[in-house]
């Protein structure tokens, strides 16, 4: 069944309109978490919602739902988040929220009869700016009593990296999500003076941490050439010009979709610890310090959202997303899939976010009509065990 017809001016007017609450000089956004701005931003949604004839509810996480009044599940649910990084863009998570909002009211406005089976959502703290790490409210509904009522999980979002922009690709389906395992190593070595104390008797824990930053990109491209690491802070100890590091501390990030990848790239990091540190007559420990697993996305939604973009006849791809997402939180009790738009310049998480207005409006029309694919499957809840 085809989708009813949405309204790209409606869609962009909406997107303006919440980019004015929490909105910066720069043109970008601050909507952190619980902030004032961010409460706003859930309450204005709330009252959109229901100018459109249609029910709000929030939970007792703090997430916004919309729906057909008095409509039975299973739901598929359709959203993204309203909160931002401080100084972030108009578009992360609001894209997505917006989007929902406008094809649930083209839907309801057009009488369409699969118009009670959707459900739209903004998830409470998607970023994790504060203390909690972030998916928070995705977190609470996949626990919630309310998960066995989806039939699945949607999501639109801006591609915050440039690889479609760069390929002249319109649009992108997500493979999946990237797992993210974190580890803390600490080398152990003398802090001694710079000056007298010859290189054959240091034992230099910042030589050993430089040796390990620079072959992490060798080392994790050597198991999985999708595979990216990093290093965004070390600190070497006592910390001064004229003293050896006696300590070097600092954490590695890893991320690939095949949890294999992340298992042999930590074999390989643990490997080459021991060796540099060895080198540098030090010691080393590695600790996992946090893991999340890698987020596959559901095949048959995925096929949904490959058959509309497919019909668009526009450029599309599929790719992996290497940010994390509330669909990746999702995907864990319900089927789940993305559909990207391209970021200009891969900007993102910064008031210079931007796509431009056709491609949000041609994002908002293929991603209806995947959820209109999407809504023809059977409506079984096989995925919920016990029921
Ligand atoms: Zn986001």
């Amino acid at each position: 069944m085809t989708p009813p017809r949405i309204s790209a001016d409606r869609l962009l007017a909406d997107l303006a309109e919440l980019a004015r609450i929490g909105g910066r000089p720069d043109g970008g956004v601050d909507r952190v978490a619980g902030s004032e701005a961010d409460l706003a931003a859930r309450r204005w949604l709330a009252s959109r919602i229901e100018a459109a004839g249609l029910e709000a509810r929030t939970d007792a996480a703090g997430n916004v739902f919309g729906r057909v009044p008095h409509s039975r599940g299973p739901w598929l649910l359709l959203g993204s988040h309203t909160d931002t990084v401080p100084a972030g863009g108009r578009l992360d998570g609001a894209y997505g929220v917006m989007a929902a909002l406008e094809i649930l009211r083209a839907f309801h406005e057009a009488g369409h009869p699969s118009a009670e089976q959707l459900e739209i959502v903004s998830f409470y703290d998607e970023e994790g700016v504060g203390a909690g790490g972030g998916l928070a409210g995705s977190t609470y509904l996949c626990a919630s009593e309310h998960a066995a009522e989806l039939s699945g999980y949607l999501e639109l979002h801006i591609e915050q990296g440039p690889r479609l922009e760069a390929e002249g690709f319109e649009l992108g389906v997500v493979d999946g999500i990237v797992g993210i395992d974190r580890w803390d190593i600490t080398i152990h070595g003398a802090a001694n003076h710079a000056g007298t104390t010859p290189y054959s008797m240091r034992r230099d824990a910042g030589a050993a941490a430089g040796r390990i930053l620079h072959g992490l990109r060798r080392l994790v491209q050597a198991v999985d050439a999708e595979m990216v690491a990093n290093v965004g802070e070390v600190r070497l100890l006592p910390g001064a010009t004229n003293v050896v590091p006696g300590e070097a501390r600092f954490v590695v990030e890893m991320r690939a979709l095949d949890p294999r990848s992340l298992r042999r790239a930590a074999e390989a990091l643990h490997e080459e610890v021991a060796a540099a540190a060895a080198e540098a007559g030090c010691e080393a420990t590695v600790t996992p310090r946090s893991s999340v697993p890698p987020a596959p996305m559901d095949p048959r939604l995925v096929g949904a959202v490959e058959a509309a973009c497919a019909e668009s006849g526009r450029r599309w791809r599929r790719l992996v997303s290497g940010a994390g997402h509330d669909a990746g939180r999702m995907a864990e009790v319900v089927p789940a899939a993305m559909l990207f738009v391209p970021s200009h310049l891969g900007i993102s998480h910064s008031p210079n976010e931007h796509t431009e207005p056709a491609l949000l409006a041609q994002g908002a029309w293929v991603f209806a009509s995947a959820a209109a694919k999407a809504l023809e499957f059977p409506r079984d809840n096989d995925h919920i065990s016990g029921k």
